[in-house]
């Protein structure tokens, strides 16, 4: 028998680690702007094509390489930044694993072209899987380009795994908003087919973040700055006012470095509470200085994540400081975070807010189905309470097992907790006709049925409703479009623009008529029939944020999302007082549905009592 094992060749090698480095286009835009800013620039452009499966292009003004350093750049493990292993532990530059170049140069077709100020000539060099065909002498100015073309060109099971153009822009633009954020004195330029998208001239921190995060933002933000021994924190969070509804523009950075840490987010979210409904989401951009020796950079291929070596100091710092700026600009707790104007005339909200009667509001339950996830079917969780049962009763299975999508599962749930909830075997359930329906603390409805009487959930009967209506319209049944007599224009962040840009086509089939109108502008020319004229530049930007917050979850389509959220947006929110007729049209569409029982998220729309379960409860 022959020996059978072989040392890979090392364009294949390099392949194969290069899958570790340059998962999809946006790493490698990270990996060049990087080293743009290890080399000293003051300016840096990037380039795209086809979302950079044609073209991904960085120009910079830094300090260039010598022809010898050009050409080793691109072996791997060749770094210019660490010399042994203690460097690991100081580490002041963005690169240092000598992997990116030689796993761009297995991937794509390269063109480097590079001078060093002192030299005479500069480099040019072409490389195409792993190996250089071309290396010459020519003119050019200080710095570096690199351009890689064709990405994926000779691994095409990874070129056919990449997403759509805008998809992959997306990655492209939230890297590259990265990186300007934590180099304000750099000029950043992104032009994407021949269009500029971003143009950031060099700035003071404040200016960045408004220049990236958009204008509307200007007087919204509160400085953050913690000296102290251990670390330095600094950097802007948002007014309690401007939180949205789901996770947006929150950044943190360590030693200049974007990193994700649920745990320093917690820290963040903790300094806020009392502040922001609960389920809505701050914007933040913080910086966190520090003896890199206390950190350890090292943990994740793609250096997103990192290790603190005491992760529980770094959190009270964080909190602190950020409650600090909070308390500062003298941002009170109090109940003027946006809410419905529907909702604002409620007593517990409009009337003044003295101490006392601010306890008495915040321990109201009113306050917390506005602060406590807006869920109709909280109830306080105080078991000494001789109300005991009835919690267990009230309280939807759905709250603590809630499978999202799951919605047998959930029925099932709800069958084994509460006998008395939906008996799929007893005769089916009908509203009666002729009784009256009750609204209650204007976010129920009480409906009295052949089996007893049902609660409904007007938020998440109406939020089934639409989901069902706009599930019809995108098989066909398009929703009527009423032009709008003042139309609206909206300005977004050029993160959104791209979004939206995306959706317009589906939108169109849900009724609305957005038209483009310059640089991240759009004009609302139309909205669906049966939507409230005057709010809808409120109604897309929510839309924008909680399609955003769906996108992480990959098992949903495109549409599906866009449904969910307009959906989602859309339904009429608790304290909305609602006429005779309008509750009528609500159960009677409620009961048409498919599906009446459950929101799309699987959360129930209406608690079923049934006559002899209220029998029992009174001893009968
Ligand atoms: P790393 O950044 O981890 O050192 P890279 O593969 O990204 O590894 O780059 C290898 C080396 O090439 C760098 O250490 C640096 O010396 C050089 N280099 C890369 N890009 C540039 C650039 N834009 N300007 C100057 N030198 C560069
Ligand atoms: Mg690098």
């Amino acid at each position: 028998m022959p020996d059978i094992i072989q040392l890979l060749p090392d364009n294949i090698a390099n392949q194969i680690a290069a899958g570790e480095v340059i998962q999809r286009p946006s790493s490698a835009v990270k990996e060049l702007l990087e080293n743009a800013v290890d080399a000293n620039a003051t300016e840096i452009k990037l380039i795209i094509n086809d979302a950079g499966k044609a073209l991904i292009q960085v120009i910079d003004n830094g300090k260039g390489m010598s022809e010898t350093d050009a050409r080793m750049a691109f072996e791997r493990h060749a770094t210019s930044k660490i010399k042994n292993i203690d460097d690991l532990f100081h580490i002041r530059t963005m690169g240092f694993r000598g992997e990116a170049l030689a796993s761009i140069a297995a991937v794509a077709q390269v063109e480097l072209k590079t001078k060093k100020a002192e030299d005479e000539t500069g480099t040019f060099i072409e490389i195409e899987n792993s190996a250089v065909i071309k290396q010459e002498p020519i003119a050019y100015a200080n710095g570096t380009s690199i351009a890689m073309k064709n990405l994926f060109f000779n691994v095409p099971a990874r070129r056919n795994f990449l997403k759509s153009n805008a998809a992959e822009m997306r990655h492209i633009i939230d890297e590259f908003i990265r990186v300007a954020l934590s180099f304000p004195d750099i000029f950043f330029s992104l032009t994407s087919n021949g269009q500029e998208v971003f143009h950031l001239e060099r700035a003071t921190l404040k200016q960045r973040v408004v220049q990236v995060l958009g204008t509307n933002n200007n007087s919204k933000l509160v400085s953050v700055q913690e000296d102290t021994d251990y670390l330095n924190i600094y950097g802007f969070v948002g007014k309690p006012e401007t939180a949205k509804r789901t996770r947006g523009d929150q950044y943190f950075f360590v030693n200049n470095r974007f990193i994700k840490s649920a745990y320093l987010n917690h820290a963040v979210m903790s300094a806020f509470q009392q502040m922001i409904p609960a389920d809505s989401f701050p914007l933040y951009v913080l910086f966190i200085d520090m003896d890199p020796s206390q950190l350890d950079i090292n943990v994740h291929p793609t250096k997103q994540e990192i290790k603190f070596e005491d992760e529980k100091i770094v959190y009270a710092f964080v909190q602190a400081a950020v409650k600090h700026a909070l308390a500062q600009f003298s941002i009170t707790p109090t109940l003027d975070f946006d809410l419905d104007p529907s909702i604002q005339h409620l007593d517990a909200v409009s009337k003044p807010v003295t101490t006392e009667n601010k306890n008495a509001t915040t321990s109201s339950s009113l306050y917390k189905t506005f602060t406590q996830k807006n869920q109709a079917h909280f109830i306080e969780a105080d078991n000494k309470s001789e109300l005991k049962h009835w919690r267990t009763f009230y309280e939807s299975p759905g709250e603590e097992k809630k499978i999202q999508g799951e919605s047998d599962k959930v029925q099932d749930v709800i069958n084994e907790q509460t006998p008395a909830f939906i008996d799929q075997r007893s005769s089916p359930l009908e509203i009666i006709e002729d009784q009256k329906l009750i609204q209650i603390h204007n976010t129920y409805i009480v409906a009295t049925t052949n089996r007893g009487f049902i609660l409904i959930n007007q938020q998440s009967a109406h939020e089934r409703i639409l989901y069902e209506r706009y599930i019809a319209a995108a098989h066909g049944k398009a929703i009527a479009t009423q032009t709008s007599l003042f139309p609206v224009t909206l300005q977004l962040s050029t993160q959104d623009a791209v979004l939206l840009n995306d959706l317009m086509n589906d939108l169109n089939e849900l009724g609305y008529l957005i038209e483009p109108f310059g640089k991240d502008s759009f004009v609302v020319q139309g909205t669906p029939a049966d939507v409230l004229q005057g709010n809808e530049k409120r109604v897309l930007e929510n839309m924008l944020e909680q399609f955003k917050y769906f996108s992480n979850d990959m098992k949903f389509s495109k549409r599906e999302k866009l449904i969910r959220s307009l959906a989602w947006q859309h339904a009429i929110k608790p304290g909305t007082s609602l006429t005779e007729k309008e509750m009528k049209r609500l159960t009677d569409d409620l009961f048409a549905c498919a599906q009446p029982n459950i929101t799309p998220n699987s959360n129930p729309t209406y608690m079923e009592f049934k006559k002899d379960y209220l029998e029992r409860l009174f001893g009968k």
